[in-house]
């Protein structure tokens, strides 16, 4: 590691840097002054320390899967949290996990255990750091809601380089602060994460809906009836169809004629049974290629517009790729067990989460792509939809006001508390 002039575990190799000059949606390109990989918590407290005396930007990078250069700065510091990935399975339910853990090694230490995190993202890459700054979604989420809601306590250090413990009873604000924070008051760098239960083996189906009208309502039913325990949907829109995907853990025996029953799909596409539990909801790396860019876009939409979203006026078939090039998908999620207030969300027991992924080799295409998501934004959120921050938005003053509402007085109040130095500053946040 070349250091030079910024003092102990903060290199300015240019190889390094460059490393951390891109991101997974790879639109945006920005040259770190110097990249810190600090070994342990001690390491992080102390180059935020030193990042606040002499007011450097520090952009905090997990696995670098944003799409929005989130991850990145030009000048300041990129803070890689790679080394802070200790897992450790505890009593009572829990794990307890460094936040640049990836969510696939949580996976790995609990294999055997008959235990899973309550709710688990589609990608083993991703870090606990980054989904519980963003919120945390997966095929679970139709019962357990998102990943904040179901964190005990969390470690964070925050922008004067403190340390500090804090859960729903104890430095409440800091936890609130930044569960759905996005990195701007502090570094997560523990969690301690509820589990649940699984099967001993997992059943997933493929259910072809041309109909959308009757994949809504059975989406509605089985819902309702809690009967699957995996659950998300894709919609296909150039050959005008929906892929519900259903899947049901079990121990012993299954029958799928009664986990099928009375549903009014078109045809069973596939039936998958695997041991895989854990890694079975999840995306292979090798899907992605560092070559294309990804301008992706995720939005939380209420439950009533279920219709009129699959309907999708909006969505020109002839500049979305054709799937698989483009993932334009749904996961049910209930309301009830999110806690995090700047975690923006709309009203209801129930939402939608709903995603329009596209992989582009042309960055023209790719650009005009993500200006065309952009002007959708402003028809989701006028039905009442609200973006998720997990990529990038491109909002100003007035849209950022809107998405927090009267929390945005509070968040800015929190940012002077917990980083005063505006350290965490993220290009674009409106909380400085
Ligand atoms: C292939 C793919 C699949 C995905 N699947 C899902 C999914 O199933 N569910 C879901 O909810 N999201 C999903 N996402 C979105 C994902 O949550 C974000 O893209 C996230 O940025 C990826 O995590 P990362 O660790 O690579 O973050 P990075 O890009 O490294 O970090 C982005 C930002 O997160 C914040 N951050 C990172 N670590 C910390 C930390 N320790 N403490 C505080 N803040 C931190 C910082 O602001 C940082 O700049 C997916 C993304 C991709 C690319």
């Amino acid at each position: 590691m070349i250091e030079q002039g910024f003092g102990p575990g903060v290199s300015e190799d240019p190889e390094e840097r460059k490393a951390r000059s891109s991101d997974f949606g790879g639109m945006t390109t920005k040259m770190p002054g110097a990249v810190a990989t600090p070994k342990n918590v001690e390491e992080v407290s102390d180059i935020v320390r030193r990042a606040a005396q002499d007011e450097v930007r520090l952009a905090i990078r997990g696995g670098g899967h944003s799409q929005g250069g989130q991850s990145l700065t030009d000048r300041g510091w990129v803070l890689d949290t790679m080394h802070l990935n200790r897992v450790q399975l505890l009593e009572g339910g829990l794990v307890r996990a460094q936040g640049g853990s990836q969510w696939g090694t949580i996976v790995d230490v609990l294999r055997g255990t008959r235990q899973l995190p309550r709710v688990l993202v589609d990608t083993a890459e991703v870090t606990v750091g980054r989904t519980l700054s963003a919120g945390g979604m997966g095929t679970t989420s139709h019962r357990y809601g998102m990943q904040i809601g179901q964190v005990e306590q969390l470690e964070v250090v925050t922008g004067t380089g403190e340390r500090v413990r804090c859960s729903r009873t104890e430095n409440a604000n800091l936890f609130d602060a930044v569960r759905g924070g996005q990195g701007q008051f502090g570094i997560i760098t523990e969690a301690w994460i509820r589990l649940r239960k699984v099967g001993e083996r997992l059943r997933q189906y493929e259910l072809r809906y041309r109909d959308f009208d009757r994949f809504a309502s059975d989406f509605e039913q089985v819902i309702g009836e809690d009967r699957f325990d995996r659950l998300r949907a894709e919609t296909r829109v150039h050959d005008h169809e929906i892929i519900m995907s259903a899947g049901v853990e079990y121990d012993e025996d299954h029958d799928d004629a009664k986990a099928l029953e009375g549903l009014g799909y078109d045809e069973i596409i596939s039936t998958r049974d695997t041991a895989e539990v854990g890694h079975a909801g999840m995306y292979l790396r090798w899907l992605f290629s560092r070559r294309h860019y990804y301008p992706w876009r995720d939005w939380f939409m209420p439950w009533e517009t279920l219709r009129t979203v699959l309907d999708q006026p909006w969505l020109d078939r002839d500049w979305v790729p054709r799937s698989p090039a483009s993932w334009i998908g749904i996961y049910p999620i209930k309301t009830r067990a999110i806690d995090a207030p700047l975690f923006m969300h709309p009203k209801g027991e129930r939402m939608f989460s709903y995603h329009i992924l596209a992989f582009l080799n042309q960055y023209e295409r790719a650009h005009e792509l993500a200006g065309r998501l952009k002007d959708i934004t402003g028809t989701l959120v006028g039905l009442g939809g609200k973006s998720y921050l997990s990529g990038g938005v491109g909002y100003g003053r007035k849209e950022w006001e809107e998405h927090y509402g009267e929390k945005l007085e509070m968040a800015i109040g929190w940012k002077r508390e917990f980083d005063p130095k505006q350290i965490f500053r993220g290009e674009g946040m409106p909380f400085g």
